[in-house]
């Protein structure tokens, strides 16, 4: 009977262990999600319309153009890490912005309460695991989160055809010009450049999330030479238990990590991986959150200056 007791408040523990690094943070979202859910009317949120006037930032700095470029190096001058500081998404410590943009389509449409509960399951659990590891590597992190949709808030936030399910099509649509458009904006850069006089410290990290199956991606490349680049992902809402896994590999690479799998790195990058970062989230999800930021993805996304020696291998090459 003993036994039985001991195993019964052993698993309470850790029950209560998971929810609280999944909620300390949350608490003030948390209450604002429960009141637009149960207010009839809801207030226009933080954004205005900016079309007609054209943005005027009044607050925060005015935007310093980005290093750019060359193909070759991030702005460090080091070469291992190529996706590192090219867009918006530079600095994966403070308190980043998160900014869900929940997306109707023509064949799909959110209701309060999936938002509350891809809210709940897909984003909250994975900003939990990404401030765990930056406590391992001894950064601070925290995140804000903001939320769209047409469900909750007074926007219509919709695309106006089918969006693509496969990476590939998707990318091409741009969505975050058209969420910048359904938000008043006249381009992404302009709702960009909104949000960080909102926020002026803080990094902004655009999630675009639609309610049907489909492969999510980052859009972190830049193009050679240009420089006002805004990094977004686009999330679908599979049906999969590695949901949230799959939103926390999708923000790191808005700041500058890679795939570390054979199908978008290379087999060599694959096996080297397996020895070295066999709990890396960049290749693969471990239940139970048994997932790491491994040494590389770490120095990929700047929480460590150290280049870690897989660097130096003539195998190690990202394209
Ligand atoms: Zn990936």
């Amino acid at each position: 009977m003993k036994k039985v007791l001991a195993c019964l408040l052993c698993i309470l523990f850790l029950f209560q262990m998971t929810s609280c690094y999944r909620y300390d943070f949350y608490d003030e979202y948390y209450s604002y999600l429960q009141n637009l859910m149960t207010t009839e009317t809801v207030e226009e949120t933080a954004i205005p319309y900016f079309v007609e006037t054209g943005a005027i930032l009044e607050k925060g700095k005015p935007l310093s153009p980005y290093y750019i470029y060359d193909g070759n190096y991030d702005s460090d001058g080091s070469p291992y890490r190529p996706s590192y500081r090219q867009g918006i998404c530079r600095n994966l410590k403070g308190k980043p912005v998160v900014v869900l943009l929940f997306a109707d389509d023509e064949e799909s449409v959110w209701t309060k309460e999936e938002i509350v509960s891809f809210t709940n399951e897909g984003v909250m659990p994975a900003l939990g695991f990404l401030k765990r590891e930056a406590e391992r590597w001894n950064v601070e992190l925290d995140f804000q989160v903001e939320s769209y949709s047409s469900a909750l808030t007074g926007y219509n936030l919709s695309y106006a055809g089918i969006m693509p399910t496969n990476a590939n099509e998707a990318i091409k649509v741009k969505i975050i010009e058209h969420m910048a458009g359904d938000l008043g904006f006249n381009s992404a850069w302009n709702l960009y450049s909104y949000m960080q006089s909102q926020y002026p410290t803080q990094d902004i990290i655009f999630l675009t999330v639609f309610n049907k199956e489909g492969r999510s991606f980052a859009s972190q490349l830049i193009s050679v030479g240009y420089n006002r680049h805004v990094e977004y992902c686009v999330l679908y809402n599979e049906d999969s238990r590695y949901l949230a896994y799959t939103v926390a590999h999708e923000i790191l690479h808005l700041f500058g990590a890679e795939d570390l799998y054979a199908e978008n790195a290379t087999e060599e990058i694959e096996e080297i991986t397996k020895k070295e970062f066999p709990n890396d989230i960049m290749w693969t999800y471990l239940d139970h959150w048994e997932n790491q930021v491994e040494a590389f993805t770490a120095y990929a996304v700047g929480w460590t200056s150290e280049i870690p020696d897989v660097c130096y291998l003539e195998e190690w090459r990202f394209d």
